[in-house]
């Protein structure tokens, strides 16, 4: 804020002016020792008036309407603007301003509005850089008279500099704590003692849904809903467990977070007591992350290891069964049976071995591809004619002591006969038989009912498989094609995979510069459609 002068210089000032006002009263009347008298009284006065306008540090000046200065203080020459003694007559806009430039526009801005004010008897005030000084100036602009107020003038200029630059330095810590807060991965709550939500960084937003403006001032039981993962009680509030241990706290078990649109987030939290200078609590920082991705790579980890024991067991029963049977059964006309169940266990471990190494190869992106051009139709007729066989041996499997009923048929347009793709058939068919097959396997027993279409369109070829099966969550949609990863719970009784076929089908399908599509209804189906580059006539 710009000072005025104080209030000792303001009666000094009033002072003067009431002695030369008596002055020139006793000049016409009075004998000549009282107007000596009262001369030296004038004098010292004004002495004393100049001594201590001299050591305010504001820039003091009196001026008359043309700008010039009448009067300045020693602030002149601590600002090294000019001589006390010599700088009666110049003009202030000039001296502040010895250049042209934008700073000196917004000064001569202001003395214009100023001079308005004073001409109505008021003052002004304004503030500015100023560049030739290279400081921040407050002014301040008072008539000094009722009766004339645009001569003198008096204007007090302060130099606000560092007070300017301790609020922007303050301003900017301010804003890099907010940006760094907004910016961080994590979320970060502060409260008052009382669980008052103070700061609410935008992480805090995204997993609690409610947006910063509105969680501000609400106490945080109502925004931050948090759980025991397993035992779904209500976990104990953090600004009360910091409270009361006075310390930093976490949470060792698994905590859930549920957002205000019931959304569920595996978190990672804790909090420490924040205090102030002298020691005292003040509230509490809350941070926490977000590890749901990390927990279901945890989970797909054991189900991974669930599964994969479970595959490699099955076949290894039956080799050691069957080899015992060997063994101890003298009944050779069987041996061509049990050799033959043997081999067939053997393949199956021999299957999954390769499809592990698959896995392996593609996340490591060595797997070779041998493309060839070759025409489309052909090539899925054979491949499509087999489905129904494919189907049948995979049901055989499943079901060997009685195959169950399915339906599969398949639509091939003529119009694909001049069409040609640039494939590797065998990939191409591993990744049709994958998606046949596990349209098979999760559908239900009584409906196995699978529909392959294949169209061209806006000059792609789609191969749709459609099965009436149990369908997808939506919320499992974008993890369905990670590695290892399985929606359902396992079942013991029949090998179902391990969570790697739709892996190897979309790289396959984008070695190919292709793309896969899924669509699914839980209880209705599921529709994956393969989209391919068709080669074109050059
Ligand atoms: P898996 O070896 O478990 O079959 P996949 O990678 O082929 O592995 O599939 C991943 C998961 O996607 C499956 O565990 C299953 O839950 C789901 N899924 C795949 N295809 C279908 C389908 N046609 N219908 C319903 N769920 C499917």
């Amino acid at each position: 804020m710009p000072e005025v002068p104080s209030p000792s210089t303001t009666e000094l000032r009033a002072q003067i002016e009431r002695l030369e006002r008596e002055n020139q009263q006793l000049r016409q009347h009075a004998p000549p020792e009282a107007v000596a008298h009262l001369l030296e009284k004038v004098e010292n006065a004004k002495r004393e008036w100049e001594v201590t306008v001299d050591v305010l540090s504001e820039l003091i000046c009196l001026i008359n309407s043309d700008g010039e200065i009448q009067r300045a203080n020693r602030t002149v020459e601590r600002w090294q603007l000019g001589q006390v003694m010599t700088i009666k007559g110049q003009n202030l806009l000039e001296l502040l301003h010895p250049e042209p430039d934008a700073s000196k526009a917004a000064f001569e801005a202001f003395w214009k509005k100023g001079w308005q004010r004073l001409a109505k008897g008021q003052s002004a005030r304004g503030e500015y850089f100023n560049t030739a000084l290279q400081r921040h100036l407050s002014i301040h602009l008072l008539p000094l008279t009722k009766e004339n107020p645009l001569e003198p003038v008096a204007i007090v200029i302060k130099d606000v500099t560092e007070q300017r630059r301790a609020e922007e330095a303050l301003a900017s810590e301010r804003e890099m704590l907010d940006v760094t807060l907004h910016s961080i991965g994590d979320g970060v709550i502060t409260t008052d003692v009382d669980g008052r939500i103070a700061l609410f960084n935008q992480i805090a937003e995204k997993l609690t849904g409610w947006k910063e403006y509105e969680a501000l001032g609400r106490s945080l039981n109502e925004v931050f809903l948090i759980y025991d993962e397993d035992t779904r009680e209500p976990c104990e509030n953090p600004v009360q467990k910091t409270l009361k241990a006075n310390t930093a706290i976490s949470y060792p078990n698994h905590v859930i977070l549920v957002s205000r649109d019931q959304k569920e987030y595996g978190i990672l939290l804790s909090g420490s007591p924040l205090h102030n200078t002298k020691g005292e609590m003040m509230g509490v920082v809350i941070t926490f992350q977000d590890v749901t991705e990390m927990r279901r790579l945890e989970r797909s980890k054991f189900s991974f290891l669930n599964s994969i024991s479970h595959e490699l067991r099955t076949p290894l029963t039956s080799i050691l069964g069957f080899s015992d049977l060997l063994l101890y059964n003298a009944n050779p006309e069987d041996y061509q049976e049990y050799v033959n169940q043997i081999r067939k266990s053997a393949e199956r471990q021999s299957n999954l071995v390769e499809a592990l190494l698959t896995i392996v190869k593609l996340e490591s992106d060595a797997e070779e591809y041998q493309l060839e051009t070759v025409d489309a139709y052909p090539l899925l007729e054979e491949i499509l004619v087999y489905g129904s066989e494919f189907i049948e041996i995979m049901l055989h499997e499943r079901h060997p002591n009685r195959i169950p009923s399915f339906n599969y048929h398949y639509t091939l347009p003529e119009e694909l006969r001049p069409i040609k793709i640039r494939v590797d058939e065998n990939r191409i068919q591993k990744v049709i038989e994958n998606l046949l097959s596990n349209a098979v396997k999760y559908s239900s027993i009584e409906n196995i009912s699978i529909h392959v279409e294949v169209r061209l369109q806006d000059g792609y070829l789609e191969i749709h498989i459609q099965d009436q099966g149990r369908g997808i969550p939506p919320e499992e949609m974008e993890h369905i094609f990670k590695p290892f990863y399985q929606v359902r719970e396992r079942r013991y009784d029949v090998s179902d995979g391990i969570g790697c076929g739709l892996t190897m089908v979309n790289r396959h399908v984008r070695a190919h510069g292709g793309h896969i599509r899924v669509e699914s209804t839980v209880g209705e189906g599921s529709h994956f459609t393969i989209i391919l580059p068709v080669k074109s006539e050059s």
